[in-house]
């Protein structure tokens, strides 16, 4: 299937004429950078051998010299001794004012706001959640640069399906901080998919389930014809291996009978050897072996043995629970769990025995393992940055992202006109036309919301910009192009343009913060609660428009590229035009939307070859702009 095939001729694979593109992992709690090399994606080692990068930064205080602040690792194991200092997690502050981090107070170091923006109050001073990911991708960076002896091309960077624009763009800036040039950000799931190359393999619904340290994320995609759309996404930002390790610290405490509370120091002891514990439990047979818990509470030993059966027992409620939002995802996206056609485990709590039976008896098939499960987002990563830097010589495909959430202005009555759908593939551009409705209006007020209701009260807003200089006209007279522009990375800009004037006002949308998870899970399933009452009454005027859409949408390639047509295509495009025109007018929304179907369709084929010139072109650009 393969949709945008790249080709270019006489590309050397010569390891000297390579460029050297990685894809970075950038984790709540691990971060990893992969790259291709001689073909297969693996990921690249510290000098020490350790993929792995703690996402940790400590700031030393600079008064006292020093190289300022320690990164990884180092900054890892410094976490007990100098908690308000030594920044983890902090990509659950990306994009975020400091109301919307959840547990912000059980951070070990202290967040304030800064115009709006959750920031960090160090010993070095405040740094922002970009300039803390900056050290993290920094230290990426150097790595692939040590590892290659060579520059960085560029990066594509994961971020979780439901991270929301703010968020994105958070990450985007914090990689040029890194002095990292971004080839694009793409979703985690994708990637995994990506990792597992089935992309390559056959059209259909895939879940991809990543319990990571810290939090849990379900995701459905679907793919269709090379592009991964994500039909739903789900989880809880609050579970995650950390909480398997706190469950069986608490029972190891409670069997030895110790409720006298426990140092910091003493808490931090007993749970990493939780964590050791669990960790080498998933090596043991469910039926055999037993691990030893050991540390020191209150100057005394505490000894326990562990089963891998026990510590199924202790931390069976939270496994159910991750069962409980993948049930809820399936929901949402309104499938059948039997319609799921793979699953990929992704995240170090993926190696649980016991998390893989679950879910393969849920779905009735083995789950996908055999890659590395800490790995396989990187991995997926590096396959993409690969070919966006144009080094596979055989065909790999160009995936597209989608929107997560639609993006619209306001109308008359506070409605909201959506103009970019949800789901949509990124990159895209897309226009409508408004018009004033006062006689000798001089000025529009735009409002940018994202969101899948009807009604601009239920939306999010993005973005409220003005265009003035309207020529004074009557009333429905001037003619307002808004259109939107989403990049590779899903960052929004929208511009507002009278035509007979040409006077244009935009806006490029970096809202200063971002929605929680809560919130977009919340928006998400509003829209799924109420798409029966809103779907109706709005069914008629959406296939309408996107008939008209529809139609501008073909008339446009045409003016661009009917060259590539021959005669007996075109005249078939033309009929479908004609009849979809005439439907439009009509008051059946089916009929309407049958007829839309059909020019999507009969211009499939077009759409293909368009694309492939212009990512023909697009590349060719490049290479001029490399010589
Ligand atoms: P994140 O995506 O949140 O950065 P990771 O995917 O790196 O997190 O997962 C880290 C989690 O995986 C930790 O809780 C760690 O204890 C857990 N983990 C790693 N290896 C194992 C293992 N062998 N058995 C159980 N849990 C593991
Ligand atoms: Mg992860």
């Amino acid at each position: 299937m393969a949709l945008l095939q790249i080709s270019e001729p006489g590309q050397s694979l010569d390891p000297h004429q390579r460029r050297v593109a990685v894809g970075i992992d950038l984790g709540t709690t691990h971060s990893l950078v992969a790259a291709v090399r001689h073909g297969v994606a693996e990921c690249l080692p510290a000098a020490d051998g350790r993929v792995i990068l703690p996402s940790v930064v400590r700031y030393l205080d600079t008064a006292q010299g020093g190289s300022g602040r320690q990164i990884g690792h180092d900054a890892l194991a410094a976490q007990v001794q100098d908690p308000t200092n030594t920044v983890s997690s902090v990509k659950r502050l990306m994009g975020r004012s400091r109301a919307q981090v959840a547990d912000v107070d059980k951070l070990s170091y202290n967040v304030v706001d800064d115009q709006g923006m959750a920031v960090i109050e160090t010993v070095a001073g405040r740094k922002t959640p970009m300039e803390v990911s900056a050290e993290i991708l920094a230290t990426l960076r150097f790595r692939a640069e040590d590892s290659f002896d060579d520059e960085l091309f560029g990066a594509v960077i994961t971020v979780p399906a439901y991270f929301d624009d703010a968020q994105r763009q958070a990450t985007k800036d914090a990689a040029q901080l890194a002095g990292i040039n971004v080839l694009r950000l793409i979703n985690e799931p994708t990637a995994a998919a990506i990792a597992y190359g089935l992309d390559n393999g056959s059209e259909g619904v895939y879940a991809i389930y990543d319990l990571g340290g810290g939090t849990f994320d379900i995701s459905i995609l679907r793919l269709t014809r090379g592009v991964f759309e994500v039909m739903a996404t789900g989880g809880d930002s609050a579970l995650g291996g950390d909480d398997y390790d706190q469950a069986l610290a608490a029972w190891v405490l409670a069997q030895q009978g110790i409720s006298t509370p426990l140092t910091a120091s003493e808490r931090a002891a007993v749970h990493a050897e939780a964590r050791r514990c669990k960790e080498a439990l998933s090596g043991l047979d469910h039926n055999a072996g037993e691990v030893r818990f050991s540390a020191q509470v209150g100057g005394q030993p505490l000894e326990q043995c562990v089963t891998p059966a026990q510590f199924e027992a202790v931390t069976a409620a939270l496994t159910a629970r991750t069962m409980t939002a993948v049930r809820k995802v399936l929901r949402d996206a309104g499938i059948g769990k039997d319609e799921v056609k793979g699953v990929v485990m992704v995240g170090g709590s993926t190696r649980m025995p016991v998390i893989r039976r679950t879910v393969g008896a849920f779905f009735g098939q083995e789950p996908l393992t055999n890659l590395n499960p800490d790995e396989v987002v990187a991995l997926g990563a590096a396959i993409q940055a690969n070919a966006l830097a144009g080094n596979s010589r055989d065909g790999d495909l160009l995936l597209l992202d989608v929107i997560p959430l639609s993006l619209g202005i306001e109308t008359m009555g506070g409605l909201v006109e959506r103009i970019v759908p949800r789901n949509s593939p990124i990159p895209t551009a897309l226009a409508q036309d408004f018009t004033t409705y006062q006689d000798g209006q001089t000025a529009l007020a735009l409002h940018v919301v994202q969101g899948e209701r009807d009604l601009v009260a239920d939306c999010r807003s993005l973005a409220r910009f003005v265009l003035r200089g309207i020529p004074p006209m009557a009333a429905g007279a001037a003619r307002i192009r808004v259109s939107f522009t989403v990049d590779a990375d899903g960052l929004l800009s929208v511009a507002a343009k009278e035509l007979g004037s040409g006077v244009e006002a935009r806006v490029d949308v970096k809202p200063a913060y971002g929605l929680s998870d809560e919130q977009i899970a919340a928006m998400l399933k509003d829209s799924f609660a109420t798409a029966q009452q809103d779907m109706q009454a709005r069914a008629l005027v959406e296939a309408r428009v996107d008939a008209d859409r529809m139609i501008a949408a073909t008339r446009s390639a045409l003016a661009a590229d009917a060259d590539l047509l021959d005669p007996a295509e075109r005249a078939s495009i033309d009929v479908l035009i004609v009849a979809l025109t005439e439907v439009a007018t009509g008051a059946d929304a089916a009929a309407i939307e049958s007829a839309t179907e059909a020019l999507a369709k009969g211009t499939e084929a077009f759409a293909a070859l368009r694309m492939n010139r212009g990512i023909q072109q697009a590349l060719a650009g490049k290479r001029l702009e490399e010589v």
